[in-house]
């Protein structure tokens, strides 16, 4: 009877956040999903870069 966990990351656009069970599509520069909203927007492509710097850039962390 208990609800199985999901990964709620895999069906949430990365660009509005929207939790959307519609969505099928992945912004293939950073495999994360959009939804049909967001996709090929301006917001999308500035999510994109965010996303791409700060794993660039933000994974190289001090974590010794
Ligand atoms: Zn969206």
């Amino acid at each position: 009877m208990a609800e199985t966990p999901t990964c709620s990351f895999s069906d949430k656009c990365f660009v509005c956040g929207k939790k959307s069970e519609e969505i099928k599509q992945k912004n293939p520069d950073t495999n994360l999903p959009v939804c049909d909203d967001c996709i090929d927007t301006e917001e999308e492509k500035k999510k994109v870069k965010e996303a791409i710097e700060s794993l660039g850039d933000g994974f190289i962390c001090g974590c010794i």
